[in-house]
Protein backbone atom coordinates (compact mmCIF):
# COMPACT_ATOMS: atom_id res chain seq x y z
CA UNK A 1 0.00 0.00 0.00
CA UNK A 2 1.25 3.76 -0.44
CA UNK A 3 2.21 5.70 2.40
CA UNK A 4 0.44 8.88 3.37
CA UNK A 5 2.43 11.93 3.80
CA UNK A 6 6.19 11.74 3.96
CA UNK A 7 6.14 15.05 5.65
CA UNK A 8 3.64 14.25 8.21
CA UNK A 9 4.69 10.70 8.77
CA UNK A 10 7.95 12.39 9.53
CA UNK A 11 6.51 14.85 12.14
CA UNK A 12 6.17 14.15 15.53
CA UNK A 13 3.40 14.07 17.72
CA UNK A 14 3.05 17.62 19.60
CA UNK A 15 5.37 17.85 22.43
CA UNK A 16 2.62 19.21 24.80
CA UNK A 17 0.45 16.37 24.24
CA UNK A 18 3.42 13.81 24.87
CA UNK A 19 4.12 15.45 28.35
CA UNK A 20 0.76 15.96 29.51
CA UNK A 21 0.22 12.06 28.55
CA UNK A 22 2.99 11.31 30.89
CA UNK A 23 1.49 13.70 33.47
CA UNK A 24 -1.62 11.86 33.71
CA UNK A 25 0.08 8.44 33.84
CA UNK A 26 2.32 9.62 36.77
CA UNK A 27 -1.09 11.86 38.33
CA UNK A 28 1.68 14.68 38.25
CA UNK A 29 1.03 18.21 38.53
CA UNK A 30 1.07 19.52 35.39
CA UNK A 31 3.21 22.61 34.34
CA UNK A 32 4.17 21.55 30.69
CA UNK A 33 1.17 22.10 28.47
CA UNK A 34 0.91 25.66 28.73
CA UNK A 35 -3.39 25.64 30.05
CA UNK A 36 -4.79 27.51 33.38
CA UNK A 37 -5.92 25.37 36.12
CA UNK A 38 -8.91 27.50 36.78
CA UNK A 39 -11.82 28.49 35.14
CA UNK A 40 -11.81 32.02 32.39
CA UNK A 41 -14.16 34.53 33.73
CA UNK A 42 -17.68 33.83 34.86
CA UNK A 43 -19.30 36.68 32.85
CA UNK A 44 -17.48 35.45 29.92
CA UNK A 45 -18.64 32.04 30.18
CA UNK A 46 -22.20 32.46 31.00
CA UNK A 47 -22.32 34.64 27.81
CA UNK A 48 -21.18 31.37 25.63
CA UNK A 49 -23.78 29.56 27.45
CA UNK A 50 -26.50 32.29 26.92
CA UNK A 51 -25.46 32.51 23.50
CA UNK A 52 -25.94 28.03 22.58
CA UNK A 53 -29.82 29.25 23.77
CA UNK A 54 -30.42 32.18 21.68
CA UNK A 55 -31.68 30.29 18.30
CA UNK A 56 -28.65 31.50 16.55
CA UNK A 57 -26.99 28.60 16.57
CA UNK A 58 -26.53 27.79 12.46
CA UNK A 59 -23.36 28.69 10.27
CA UNK A 60 -22.02 32.44 11.03
CA UNK A 61 -20.83 34.79 8.68
CA UNK A 62 -17.75 33.39 6.90
CA UNK A 63 -15.28 36.61 8.03
CA UNK A 64 -16.44 35.77 11.42
CA UNK A 65 -19.50 37.74 13.68
CA UNK A 66 -20.22 41.27 12.82
CA UNK A 67 -20.37 41.72 17.09
CA UNK A 68 -16.75 39.94 17.12
CA UNK A 69 -15.18 42.09 14.42
CA UNK A 70 -16.52 44.79 15.92
CA UNK A 71 -14.97 44.14 19.15
CA UNK A 72 -11.76 43.30 17.26
CA UNK A 73 -11.25 46.29 15.63
CA UNK A 74 -11.80 48.56 19.06
CA UNK A 75 -9.40 46.36 20.96
CA UNK A 76 -6.69 47.52 17.62
CA UNK A 77 -7.57 51.25 18.37
CA UNK A 78 -8.13 51.23 22.13
CA UNK A 79 -4.87 48.74 23.33
CA UNK A 80 -2.94 50.32 20.26
CA UNK A 81 -4.44 52.92 18.57
CA UNK A 82 -4.41 51.22 15.42
CA UNK A 83 -7.11 52.51 13.12
CA UNK A 84 -9.09 48.81 11.97
CA UNK A 85 -12.08 48.27 9.48
CA UNK A 86 -14.08 46.02 11.08
CA UNK A 87 -16.04 44.81 7.53
CA UNK A 88 -12.93 44.32 5.45
CA UNK A 89 -9.62 43.97 7.87
CA UNK A 90 -10.63 41.63 10.47
CA UNK A 91 -10.91 37.75 10.36
CA UNK A 92 -12.23 35.38 12.77
CA UNK A 93 -10.87 31.60 12.81
CA UNK A 94 -10.77 28.72 15.37
CA UNK A 95 -8.04 29.61 17.39
CA UNK A 96 -4.76 31.30 16.91
CA UNK A 97 -3.77 27.70 15.63
CA UNK A 98 -5.61 27.99 12.62
CA UNK A 99 -5.02 32.03 12.30
CA UNK A 100 -1.40 31.08 11.81
CA UNK A 101 -1.96 28.42 9.21
CA UNK A 102 -4.26 30.46 7.09
CA UNK A 103 -2.06 33.82 7.41
CA UNK A 104 0.99 31.28 5.82
CA UNK A 105 -1.86 29.72 3.47
CA UNK A 106 -2.60 33.24 2.53
CA UNK A 107 1.23 34.54 1.79
CA UNK A 108 3.16 31.51 0.73
CA UNK A 109 3.67 30.09 -3.29
CA UNK A 110 5.69 27.24 -3.44
CA UNK A 111 9.51 28.43 -3.11
CA UNK A 112 9.10 31.73 -1.01
CA UNK A 113 11.27 31.85 1.90
CA UNK A 114 9.66 32.46 5.40
CA UNK A 115 12.17 34.07 8.55
CA UNK A 116 11.52 32.40 11.66
CA UNK A 117 13.03 32.68 15.03
CA UNK A 118 14.05 29.85 17.21
CA UNK A 119 13.12 28.87 19.95
CA UNK A 120 9.72 28.68 17.95
CA UNK A 121 6.37 27.17 18.22
CA UNK A 122 5.69 23.71 17.09
CA UNK A 123 2.93 24.60 14.44
CA UNK A 124 5.35 26.84 12.17
CA UNK A 125 8.10 24.83 10.50
CA UNK A 126 5.44 21.29 9.81
CA UNK A 127 2.96 24.30 8.13
CA UNK A 128 5.69 26.09 6.05
CA UNK A 129 6.91 23.14 4.95
CA UNK A 130 3.87 21.51 4.48
CA UNK A 131 3.14 24.96 1.90
CA UNK A 132 6.43 24.08 -0.05
CA UNK A 133 7.64 27.35 1.70
CA UNK A 134 11.91 27.44 2.78
CA UNK A 135 12.42 28.12 6.45
CA UNK A 136 15.07 30.34 7.08
CA UNK A 137 15.71 29.85 11.28
CA UNK A 138 17.77 32.47 13.25
CA UNK A 139 18.32 31.65 16.43
CA UNK A 140 18.05 33.69 19.57
CA UNK A 141 20.81 32.79 22.24
CA UNK A 142 20.08 32.75 25.83
CA UNK A 143 20.14 33.62 29.24
CA UNK A 144 18.65 37.15 27.57
CA UNK A 145 17.43 35.88 24.02
CA UNK A 146 18.39 38.94 21.74
CA UNK A 147 17.75 39.72 18.36
CA UNK A 148 20.73 38.80 16.37
CA UNK A 149 20.89 41.55 13.62
CA UNK A 150 23.49 40.46 11.45
CA UNK A 151 21.99 37.07 11.45
CA UNK A 152 18.37 38.09 10.59
CA UNK A 153 19.97 40.95 7.98
CA UNK A 154 21.91 37.65 6.41
CA UNK A 155 17.69 35.79 6.33
CA UNK A 156 16.32 37.87 4.20
CA UNK A 157 17.01 38.05 0.34
CA UNK A 158 15.06 38.24 -2.64
CA UNK A 159 12.88 35.04 -2.14
CA UNK A 160 11.95 36.46 1.05
CA UNK A 161 8.10 36.30 1.86
CA UNK A 162 7.34 37.00 5.48
CA UNK A 163 8.58 36.85 8.89
CA UNK A 164 6.94 35.17 11.48
CA UNK A 165 6.79 36.91 14.67
CA UNK A 166 5.96 35.53 17.78
CA UNK A 167 6.34 38.43 20.97
CA UNK A 168 5.29 38.23 23.74
CA UNK A 169 7.55 34.79 22.86
CA UNK A 170 6.36 31.36 23.50
CA UNK A 171 8.81 29.50 25.39
CA UNK A 172 10.99 32.21 26.45
CA UNK A 173 8.42 35.17 27.79
CA UNK A 174 10.25 37.61 25.51
CA UNK A 175 8.65 40.54 24.67
CA UNK A 176 10.52 42.44 21.69
CA UNK A 177 11.79 45.57 22.16
CA UNK A 178 10.96 48.60 20.22
CA UNK A 179 14.56 48.67 18.82
CA UNK A 180 14.16 45.32 17.40
CA UNK A 181 10.59 45.67 16.14
CA UNK A 182 12.32 48.57 14.17
CA UNK A 183 15.40 46.84 12.94
CA UNK A 184 12.78 43.85 11.63
CA UNK A 185 10.42 46.56 9.83
CA UNK A 186 13.68 47.66 7.92
CA UNK A 187 14.36 44.26 6.78
CA UNK A 188 10.72 44.42 5.97
CA UNK A 189 10.48 47.09 3.61
CA UNK A 190 13.78 47.09 2.20
CA UNK A 191 13.08 43.12 1.30
CA UNK A 192 9.17 44.32 0.36
CA UNK A 193 8.02 41.16 2.94
CA UNK A 194 5.56 40.52 5.27
CA UNK A 195 4.97 39.91 8.79
CA UNK A 196 2.83 37.30 10.30
CA UNK A 197 2.52 38.69 14.33
CA UNK A 198 2.02 35.96 16.69
CA UNK A 199 0.29 38.07 19.58
CA UNK A 200 -1.77 35.56 21.64
CA UNK A 201 -0.44 36.74 24.37
CA UNK A 202 -0.78 40.26 24.03
CA UNK A 203 -2.48 40.99 27.34
CA UNK A 204 -0.24 38.83 29.51
CA UNK A 205 2.98 41.28 29.61
CA UNK A 206 4.26 42.03 32.73
CA UNK A 207 5.00 45.55 33.73
CA UNK A 208 7.16 47.30 33.47
CA UNK A 209 7.55 45.67 29.92
CA UNK A 210 4.84 46.77 27.32
CA UNK A 211 3.54 45.08 24.41
CA UNK A 212 3.80 46.69 21.29
CA UNK A 213 2.48 45.50 17.99
CA UNK A 214 4.71 45.57 14.69
CA UNK A 215 1.47 47.09 13.08
CA UNK A 216 2.14 50.32 15.11
CA UNK A 217 5.40 50.96 13.38
CA UNK A 218 5.89 53.36 10.75
CA UNK A 219 5.50 51.88 7.50
CA UNK A 220 4.03 48.58 8.80
CA UNK A 221 0.56 48.76 9.18
CA UNK A 222 0.44 47.42 5.29
CA UNK A 223 3.03 44.80 5.77
CA UNK A 224 1.54 42.74 9.32
CA UNK A 225 -0.92 40.05 10.05
CA UNK A 226 -1.62 40.56 13.80
CA UNK A 227 -2.99 37.34 15.37
CA UNK A 228 -4.82 37.66 18.64
CA UNK A 229 -6.09 34.76 20.82
CA UNK A 230 -9.66 34.33 23.14
CA UNK A 231 -8.42 31.38 24.74
CA UNK A 232 -5.43 32.89 25.72
CA UNK A 233 -6.34 36.50 26.73
CA UNK A 234 -9.29 34.89 28.87
CA UNK A 235 -7.53 31.69 29.75
CA UNK A 236 -10.29 29.75 27.94
CA UNK A 237 -7.81 27.44 25.75
CA UNK A 238 -10.22 25.19 24.76
CA UNK A 239 -12.72 27.63 23.33
CA UNK A 240 -10.31 27.91 20.31
CA UNK A 241 -11.33 31.63 18.46
CA UNK A 242 -8.89 33.56 17.09
CA UNK A 243 -8.56 36.66 15.29
CA UNK A 244 -6.98 38.31 12.06
CA UNK A 245 -5.84 41.78 11.66
CA UNK A 246 -4.68 42.83 8.29
CA UNK A 247 -5.22 45.00 5.37
CA UNK A 248 -7.96 44.51 3.13
CA UNK A 249 -6.23 43.06 0.55
CA UNK A 250 -4.47 40.71 2.50
CA UNK A 251 -7.32 39.63 5.17
CA UNK A 252 -9.63 38.97 1.97
CA UNK A 253 -6.68 36.20 1.37
CA UNK A 254 -6.91 34.68 5.48
CA UNK A 255 -10.61 34.59 5.12
CA UNK A 256 -10.65 32.42 1.56
CA UNK A 257 -7.66 30.12 3.15
CA UNK A 258 -10.07 30.21 6.79
CA UNK A 259 -13.20 29.03 4.23
CA UNK A 260 -11.11 25.62 3.10
CA UNK A 261 -9.83 25.04 6.35
CA UNK A 262 -12.43 25.48 8.65
CA UNK A 263 -15.25 27.67 7.29
CA UNK A 264 -16.45 29.39 10.50
CA UNK A 265 -16.22 28.87 13.90
CA UNK A 266 -18.67 28.25 17.22
CA UNK A 267 -21.28 31.44 16.65
CA UNK A 268 -21.75 31.43 20.90
CA UNK A 269 -17.85 31.70 21.40
CA UNK A 270 -18.38 34.31 18.95
CA UNK A 271 -20.91 36.70 20.97
CA UNK A 272 -18.85 35.59 24.22
CA UNK A 273 -15.99 36.44 23.29
CA UNK A 274 -16.91 39.51 21.62
CA UNK A 275 -18.86 40.60 25.31
CA UNK A 276 -15.20 39.97 27.11
CA UNK A 277 -12.97 42.15 24.45
CA UNK A 278 -15.01 44.96 25.53
CA UNK A 279 -14.27 44.90 29.38
CA UNK A 280 -12.11 47.53 30.53
CA UNK A 281 -8.66 48.19 30.33
CA UNK A 282 -8.14 47.16 34.26
CA UNK A 283 -9.98 43.51 33.59
CA UNK A 284 -6.67 42.62 31.36
CA UNK A 285 -4.57 44.54 33.59
CA UNK A 286 -5.82 42.73 36.78
CA UNK A 287 -5.06 39.40 35.20
CA UNK A 288 -1.46 40.00 34.40
CA UNK A 289 -0.95 41.57 37.32
CA UNK A 290 -2.18 38.51 39.20
CA UNK A 291 -0.42 36.39 36.06
CA UNK A 292 3.15 38.18 37.01
CA UNK A 293 2.88 37.45 40.97
CA UNK A 294 2.91 33.49 39.90
CA UNK A 295 5.62 34.16 37.47
CA UNK A 296 7.65 35.53 40.47
CA UNK A 297 6.47 32.82 42.91
CA UNK A 298 7.35 30.07 40.35
CA UNK A 299 10.65 31.36 39.46
CA UNK A 300 11.70 32.28 43.11
CA UNK A 301 10.65 28.88 44.15
CA UNK A 302 12.67 27.42 41.08
CA UNK A 303 15.92 29.43 42.14
CA UNK A 304 15.47 28.57 45.87
CA UNK A 305 16.11 24.81 45.16
CA UNK A 306 19.13 25.51 42.73
CA UNK A 307 17.69 26.26 39.13
CA UNK A 308 19.27 29.17 36.97
CA UNK A 309 15.85 30.48 36.07
CA UNK A 310 15.61 33.12 33.04
CA UNK A 311 13.78 36.18 33.32
CA UNK A 312 10.09 35.87 31.75
CA UNK A 313 8.58 39.53 30.85
CA UNK A 314 5.09 37.95 29.68
CA UNK A 315 2.90 34.39 28.13
CA UNK A 316 2.23 31.43 30.58
CA UNK A 317 5.69 30.58 30.71
CA UNK A 318 9.70 30.82 32.70
CA UNK A 319 12.55 28.72 31.68
CA UNK A 320 15.11 27.24 33.70
CA UNK A 321 18.14 25.37 33.44
CA UNK A 322 18.61 22.74 35.50
CA UNK A 323 22.51 22.06 35.00
CA UNK A 324 23.42 23.33 38.40
CA UNK A 325 21.46 20.73 40.21
CA UNK A 326 23.99 18.15 38.71
CA UNK A 327 21.88 16.26 37.00
CA UNK A 328 23.22 14.00 33.78
CA UNK A 329 20.84 13.96 30.97
CA UNK A 330 19.27 16.02 28.49
CA UNK A 331 16.08 18.28 28.84
CA UNK A 332 13.71 15.29 27.46
CA UNK A 333 15.11 13.09 30.43
CA UNK A 334 15.20 15.52 33.03
CA UNK A 335 11.40 16.22 32.16
CA UNK A 336 10.86 12.31 32.31
CA UNK A 337 12.70 12.31 35.60
CA UNK A 338 11.38 15.06 37.28
CA UNK A 339 7.66 13.74 35.79
CA UNK A 340 8.02 10.24 37.20
CA UNK A 341 9.90 11.03 40.18
CA UNK A 342 8.71 14.27 41.56
CA UNK A 343 4.96 14.24 40.24
CA UNK A 344 5.99 17.51 38.07
CA UNK A 345 5.75 18.28 34.21
CA UNK A 346 7.77 20.20 32.29
CA UNK A 347 8.35 20.86 28.85
CA UNK A 348 12.05 20.38 27.01
CA UNK A 349 13.03 23.43 25.40
CA UNK A 350 15.03 21.51 22.56
CA UNK A 351 11.44 20.59 21.39
CA UNK A 352 11.14 24.30 20.07
CA UNK A 353 14.08 23.98 17.63
CA UNK A 354 15.03 22.73 14.32
CA UNK A 355 18.18 23.29 14.06
CA UNK A 356 21.31 21.37 14.81
CA UNK A 357 22.53 21.53 18.48
CA UNK A 358 19.83 23.05 20.29
CA UNK A 359 20.19 23.74 23.77
CA UNK A 360 19.86 20.83 26.21
CA UNK A 361 19.96 22.10 29.45
CA UNK A 362 16.37 24.17 29.35
CA UNK A 363 13.12 23.68 30.81
CA UNK A 364 9.72 25.39 30.22
CA UNK A 365 7.52 25.61 33.31
CA UNK A 366 3.57 27.28 32.67
CA UNK A 367 2.99 29.26 36.09
CA UNK A 368 -0.65 30.12 34.84
CA UNK A 369 -1.75 27.55 37.49
CA UNK A 370 -3.62 28.39 40.63
CA UNK A 371 -0.63 29.34 44.14
CA UNK A 372 -1.26 26.57 45.95
CA UNK A 373 -0.51 23.99 43.08
CA UNK A 374 2.43 26.07 42.28
CA UNK A 375 3.42 25.82 45.75
CA UNK A 376 3.13 21.96 45.78
CA UNK A 377 4.87 21.47 42.60
CA UNK A 378 8.41 23.46 44.15
CA UNK A 379 7.94 21.62 47.29
CA UNK A 380 8.01 18.22 44.98
CA UNK A 381 10.71 19.23 43.30
CA UNK A 382 12.41 20.23 46.56
CA UNK A 383 11.78 17.20 47.43
CA UNK A 384 12.87 15.21 45.18
CA UNK A 385 16.65 17.07 44.59
CA UNK A 386 16.39 16.59 48.58
CA UNK A 387 16.59 12.61 48.21
CA UNK A 388 18.85 13.02 45.26
CA UNK A 389 21.75 14.31 47.94
CA UNK A 390 21.02 11.98 50.30
CA UNK A 391 21.50 9.10 47.74
CA UNK A 392 24.69 10.64 46.69
N1 LIG B 1 0.84 30.61 19.10
C1 LIG B 1 1.49 30.46 20.25
C2 LIG B 1 2.83 31.08 20.42
C3 LIG B 1 0.94 29.72 21.29
O1 LIG B 1 1.61 29.55 22.43
C4 LIG B 1 -0.34 29.16 21.10
C5 LIG B 1 -0.91 28.43 22.27
N2 LIG B 1 -1.51 27.28 22.02
C6 LIG B 1 -0.99 29.34 19.89
C7 LIG B 1 -0.36 30.07 18.89
C8 LIG B 1 -2.32 28.75 19.57
O2 LIG B 1 -3.38 29.41 20.17
P1 LIG B 1 -4.87 28.85 20.11
O3 LIG B 1 -5.04 27.96 21.29
O4 LIG B 1 -5.75 30.05 20.12
O5 LIG B 1 -5.00 28.06 18.84
N1 LIG C 1 0.45 26.69 23.40
C1 LIG C 1 0.45 25.68 24.39
C2 LIG C 1 1.85 25.53 24.94
O1 LIG C 1 2.79 26.08 24.43
C3 LIG C 1 0.00 24.33 23.95
C4 LIG C 1 -1.03 24.20 22.90
C5 LIG C 1 -1.08 22.82 22.36
O2 LIG C 1 -1.03 21.86 23.11
N2 LIG C 1 -1.14 22.71 21.09
O3 LIG C 1 2.00 24.83 25.91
Amino acid sequence: MKCGSRLLTATPTTIFTVISALAARFEAINLGQGFPDTEGPADIVRAAADGLLDQRNQYPPLAGLPELRRAVADCNRRFYGIEIDPEGEVVVTSGATEAVTACLIALIDPGDEVVLIEPLYDTYLPVVRMLGGIPRLVRLLEPDWALPRGELAAAFGPRTKAILLNTPMNPTGKVFTEDELDAIAALLVRHDAYAICDEVYEHLVFAPHRHVPLMTRPGMRERCLRIGSAGKSFALTGWKVGYVTAPAPLADLVMKAHQNLTFTTPPNLQRAVAFGLAREAAFFDVRAADLARKCRLLSEGLRAIGFAVLESSGSYFVIADFRPLGFAGDALAFCQHITEHAGVAAIPVSAFYDGPEPPRHLVRFAFCKSEAVLREAIARLRALLLERHAAD
